[in-house]
């Protein structure tokens, strides 16, 4: 395919900020790609005021566990170990459906890629664990990329847990953990914060220019599918490249 347009839309002035940058990440990526950044018109908070109750939008309070891959958030309160301040998530293909109103029909060719980039903790229910996990990206049209699932989606390192969970034994506060992890994740004020999610908006695009595949095994690869944050923030800050094959597949459609 051709890709000769990618729509990049802001939900908040949080989002708007990070998008200038990122935008400037992928202009010099894609350089003959026509970028741009629009204010998304859809308020995704008014989908959380009780009007839309088909059993699709949740009022949860939110706890995140290990299990040695993506962070995942229970339903239950019987696995607050990990406990976070209470908040409101979403199911990301409900909200990927609504949003995909917002595309104008004269904009929906396949070289058309339309990215939202959101606020707002989008989560998918996964059948296996009955658990929900948060996702960082719901890749289609549009796709869909949460920064609070950057930041709560990939795992946080063991031991980070492990003394959160035992801070009252080791005479610690969260704060002290916190301290003594720092670098290690992605924060919300964190700089990092761009490339990250640069990283997240390039799997958005090869989703279309690899049929339908946004992820690649090489390690490191900025298409790497990080269940990680150490992961995450190696292949997207530390050693941003594509692998060979995505190079390749960049110059034969991307540009
Ligand atoms: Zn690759």
């Amino acid at each position: 395919m051709n890709l000769s347009y990618v729509h990049l839309y802001s939900s908040s002035l949080m989002t708007s900020f990070l998008l200038k940058e990122v935008s400037a990440n992928l202009h010099e990526l894609l350089p003959l790609v026509d970028l741009d950044i629009r204010p998304l018109t859809f308020d995704s908070k008014n989908l959380l005021d009780g009007t839309h109750k088909d059993g699709a939008i949740n009022h949860a309070s939110c706890t995140i566990g290990t299990d040695g891959g993506n962070s995942n958030l229970g339903e239950s309160k019987d696995s607050s170990k990990y406990s976070c301040p209470k908040r409101a998530i979403i199911d990301g293909f409900y909200l990927q459906r609504i949003y995909s109103r917002i595309i104008d029909k004269k904009e929906s060719q396949l070289n058309h890629i339309h990215i939202v980039f959101d606020d707002i903790l989008v989560c998918t229910y996964d059948e296996n664990d009955k658990r929900y996990h948060a996702r960082p990206i719901i890749c289609g049209s549009p796709s869909v990329i949460s920064i609070p699932s950057i930041i709560e989606g990939p795992a946080k390192p063991k031991g980070y847990y492990f003394k959160q969970m035992m801070k009252d034994l080791l005479c610690i506060s969260s704060k002290e953990i916190e301290n003594e992890f720092a670098g290690t994740f992605v924060t919300y004020d964190d700089p990092r914060l761009v490339q990250v999610t640069t990283g997240y908006a390039i799997q958005a695009i090869f989703f279309f220019l690899n049929n339908g595949n946004p992820f690649c095994s090489q390690y490191p690869c900025r298409l790497f599918n990080s269940h990680w944050q150490e992961e995450l923030i190696y292949t997207q800050v530390i050693n941003p490249v594509l692998c060979k094959e995505h190079l390749r597949l960049l110059a034969q459609d991307g540009n």
